[in-house]
């Protein structure tokens, strides 16, 4: 399966600063305001660092034949930011694009390999549709 090209990977990684730029608290973000939303807000709202580890976590990845880009070679890869456990892959997708998840929102592997975090391979779903990938392979 080959979900990107290096340069679609690349075009992703030199627009996360500018899309972390642009995020600001709208009205639905205070109407649906929880600690964990609160929490994903802070990450995006400090831009240049967070942009700096999402780099860092690409540029150090391995590169998969199939385009996946593995964050470690055993599990998916936690990591801890500002006080809290995420996994390296929900980093990328959600504070990468700037967005921020509800309770039912979980990031899904297109490519099924949960090690991977590569942003092209990553979308997003609920529970129930995570649970149906894995039921698939
Ligand atoms: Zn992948």
């Amino acid at each position: 399966m080959k979900l990107l090209s290096d340069q679609t990977c690349q075009a992703w990684l030199s627009g996360v600063e500018q899309r972390l730029r642009r995020f600001f608290r709208d009205d639905l973000f205070e109407l649906t305001r929880t600690a964990e939303r609160d929490w994903w807000a802070s990450v995006i709202e400090d831009g240049a660092e967070t942009a700096q580890t999402i780099s860092n976590l690409l540029d150090g990845a391995i590169k998969c034949d199939d385009g996946c880009l593995e964050a470690s070679r055993q599990r998916a890869r936690r990591m801890s930011i500002n006080g809290k456990q995420v996994y390296a892959y929900q980093l990328i997708y959600w504070a990468g694009n700037a967005l921020i998840p509800s309770d039912d929102d979980v990031v899904r592997h297109k490519c099924h390999n949960r090690r991977c975090i590569n942003p092209v391979h990553l979308t997003h779903g609920t529970q129930l549709e995570n649970i149906n990938d894995t039921r698939e392979k």
